[in-house]
């Protein structure tokens, strides 16, 4: 029996416009939806009227829903892959699920389309040409070393790429401090001048979207006036 297909199917990342035709064929034609979360799911399902059946699979609980989706994909049903946003598997669950299907032969095909950090990186001003994604960092261990790597890097000329990772917005705040703290040490208590530009992109594709352009400190200040909304995409550049 021939096996199925499954697509990689890259979904908006606020506004429900941002999605191909593509995008939304497959989604209805596949016989199946994979989601993160189905109820997430169910309100781009309904807005594009697609009325496959949608099942959910988690990457750290539940084995079994994965193999179970991948022996439908073996008995030869085609299945599509979304995540709550973005493109699936750029840190989100979605990762084990592929690895599964390339474990199993079975041909992976992408449908792209949003992800967070390249539409900031493009609106941020930030240089473009080399980039590195961080995700999320950690949290405790190998946050420090992290961050301090990057001090390193830039004070001896090796860090030309802009650094991208993402951020919550409760941790947003701590988040800015650590960095004001272990990139730049001279000017967390002076006013010496900065070589490292914050850009934090907000809300993207939403009505509320922002960029807010600045140093570690006045981002750190602006936040003590006006308390941090929605999710983030964290970008940072040094300019010896
Ligand atoms: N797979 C997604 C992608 O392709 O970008 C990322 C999923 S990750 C679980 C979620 C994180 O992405 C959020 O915490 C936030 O940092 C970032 N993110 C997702 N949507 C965003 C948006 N509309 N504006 C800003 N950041 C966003």
């Amino acid at each position: 029996m021939e096996k199925g297909t499954l697509y990689i199917v890259s979904t908006p990342i606020g506004n429900l416009e941002d999605i191909t035709f593509r995008a939304i064929r497959v989604l209805k034609e596949v016989n199946l939806i994979a989601a993160e979360d189905t109820r997430h799911a169910t309100i781009l399902l309904h807005k594009y009227e697609i009325r496959t059946p949608c099942v959910s699979y988690h990457s750290y609980s539940n084995d079994s829903k994965i193999q179970s989706i991948i022996e439908k994909i073996n008995e030869g049903q085609s299945v599509a892959l979304i995540s709550d946003a973005g493109t699936p598997g750029i840190s989100d669950p979605a990762y084990t699920l592929i690895q599964a299907a390339l474990a199993a032969e079975i041909t992976i095909t992408p449908i792209p389309g949003p992800s967070a950090l390249l539409t900031a990186l493009v609106a941020s001003g930030l240089p473009m040409h080399h980039f590195r994604y961080y995700g999320f960092l950690p949290l405790k261990k190998g946050r420090q070393t992290l961050l301090t790597g990057w001090r390193t890097a830039a004070a001896s000329g090796d860090l030309d790429e802009t650094i991208i990772f993402y951020e919550s917005p409760h941790r947003i705040a701590r988040t800015l401090e650590d960095l004001v703290k272990h990139l730049d040490p001279a000017v967390s208590s002076t006013d010496a001048t900065s070589n490292w530009t914050v850009v934090l992109a907000r809300e993207l594709t939403k009505i509320h979207e922002e960029f807010m352009r600045g140093t570690l400190k006045e981002l750190i200040q602006a936040f003590k006036t006006k308390p941090p909304r929605g999710e983030f995409v964290v970008l940072l550049s040094y300019k010896p």
